[in-house]
């Protein structure tokens, strides 16, 4: 464990992300074992919510599968890692808002939870399991409009006063002339 994991472990202990990640593990009846980087693996999630094969809280990563099938995912494992520690940089429990709240927009960008959100795409969308989906065809249009109405619009450029060619500014008038 480097000195990151051992910041980011310490801090979701303290922010009560850990111990709501340790409880939900446990009402799910998950066995918990300790895993590498100051992380805890519950195995056996069962529950129907979420419906991602493995998800975060705090430094618990419950997954569906067994131990033997995590330890064939290591990009899976990492992708939990870094969602770890987006709970330690959001101060605990202010992920899940923050999370749904851009997991909302994303889905009604693409259709889809992952792709246009912040925190599945700094965790890695492929590490993830997901599949990057392209803006909704109809909204590409309509935000396509829109920058290029804003884009044709002319901007304002002060261009200093030059006088017209072959007139020369009049010199400055002195008192008494
Ligand atoms: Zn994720």
């Amino acid at each position: 464990m480097n000195s990151r994991d051992r910041l980011r472990s310490a801090l979701n202990w303290v922010n009560g992300s850990t111990l709501l990640g340790l409880a939900l593990a446990k009402l799910a009846g998950c066995e918990i074992r300790p895993a590498p980087r100051g992380l805890l693996f519950a195995h056996g999630y069962s529950p129907g919510l979420p419906k991602a094969s493995a998800f975060t809280v705090g430094n618990v990563v419950l997954f569906r599968a067994g131990h033997a099938e995590v330890a064939r995912r290591p990009s899976l494992v990492a992708h939990e890692a870094r969602h770890s520690a987006q709970y330690a940089l959001c101060f605990g429990v202010p992920f899940f808002p923050a999370y749904f709240f851009f997991a909302g927009l994303s889905w009604l960008l693409t259709g889809d939870p992952a792709s246009r959100n912040p925190f599945e795409r700094a965790a890695g969308l492929q590490a993830g399991g997901y599949t990057e989906r392209p803006v909704r065809p109809a909204l590409r249009r309509v935000l396509r409009r829109r920058v290029l109405r804003r884009v044709s619009v002319p901007r304002r450029i002060s261009v200093p006063h030059r006088p017209a060619p072959g007139r020369q500014p009049r010199p400055p008038r002195l008192p008494g002339q």
